[in-house]
């Protein structure tokens, strides 16, 4: 049974899939770590929007015992759509990957205030410094600024009931403030992921991907598919379970937590058994022979 938040229907040990305020989250990192011991979580990974800052903290405020990996959410283009890649344990200090991810987060800052541009236009009269300041780490550069944080701004100015209608009214792909992102392409983020020592995850392909497209990205040299997270309904699960048995790739799972009030369920309300983390680091190494590296 796949249906419920983790593998058999239960033994969640580990959430692979957590953001914070260096990204779209409400919460800090060492808040989030805080969640998680408390849920009785014995690891996570943080997996902020295309960035690595929170790792050093959420490591800092962890128990004995308890393990953090290094984790980033890539916005990643294939096939000329947007996707979301998950990777782990890369190392946080790598220059090339740290480099490629700041250009992303600059493209966010650049895309943000095109998009603030066109919402002026439509007569919602809202800044870029309104945005940046939402964040506590406001004017840092290793925070990434996204949708969310615009969404927030455009409810406060009174333009949108909830977050949730700012998306669907201003900021969904087609709508009338959406802009596109210059993302990385997947086989660059491949590369990079692999140099930085890593592994990589297809996010949430349920959401955005038919089961077709899952395969053929797959077969792009991914290491996991994530199955369990919360917006993936019982029937997605089963069938993105049988594909990554059958094309021998990790499962993977997590939360997709972004503080309360802007998620599904807490930290370990979707995750993995704890055995999950040491088949990433198996592939990560067998990619890493292979490579004669
Ligand atoms: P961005 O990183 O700027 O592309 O924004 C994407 C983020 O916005 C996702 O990671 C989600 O956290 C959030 N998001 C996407 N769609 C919605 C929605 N309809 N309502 C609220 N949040 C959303
Ligand atoms: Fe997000
Ligand atoms: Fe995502
Ligand atoms: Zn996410």
């Amino acid at each position: 049974m796949t249906g419920a938040g983790a593998p058999d229907g239960g033994g969640v040990e580990a959430d692979l899939h957590l953001h914070s305020t260096c990204s779209d989250g409400l919460e800090t990192p060492g808040e989030v770590v805080a969640r998680a011991v408390a849920a009785g979580l014995r690891a996570i990974a943080l997996t902020d929007h295309d960035t690595l800052a929170g790792v050093a903290e959420a490591r800092r405020e962890c128990p004995d015992g308890f393990e953090v990996m290094a984790g980033v959410e890539i916005s990643s283009v294939w096939q000329g759509r947007e996707v979301h890649l998950l990777a782990y344990d890369v190392d946080p200090a790598d220059p090339d990957l740290a480099d490629a991810l700041a250009r992303s987060r600059a493209d966010r800052i650049d895309r943000a205030a095109r998009i603030v541009e066109r919402l002026n236009r439509l007569g919602v009269a809202i800044t870029m410094e309104e945005i940046t300041a939402l964040r506590p780490d406001a004017g840092d550069p290793a925070a990434s600024v996204g949708r969310p944080h615009i969404a927030e701004v455009i409810v406060r100015r009174g333009a949108a009931s909830s977050v949730d209608e700012a998306f669907a009214r201003y900021l969904r792909p087609g709508r009338s403030a959406w802009v596109p992102r210059r993302s990385l392409p997947v086989d660059r983020a491949l590369r990079l992921v692999r140099a930085a020592g890593g592994s990589l995850v297809i996010a949430h392909p349920g959401l955005n991907l038919s089961l077709d497209q899952t395969r053929s990205l797959a077969a792009e040299g991914i290491d996991g598919i994530e199955v369990w997270h919360p917006k993936h309904d019982p029937g997605t699960r089963d069938r993105l379970a049988r594909l990554a048995s059958a094309t021998r790739l990790v499962a993977t799972g997590g939360s997709d937590y972004h503080g309360e009030g802007r998620s599904r369920g807490g930290p370990g309300t979707c995750g993995v058994p704890i055995g999950t983390i040491a088949r990433l680091r198996d592939r990560a190494r067998a990619a890493r022979g292979g490579a004669g590296a």
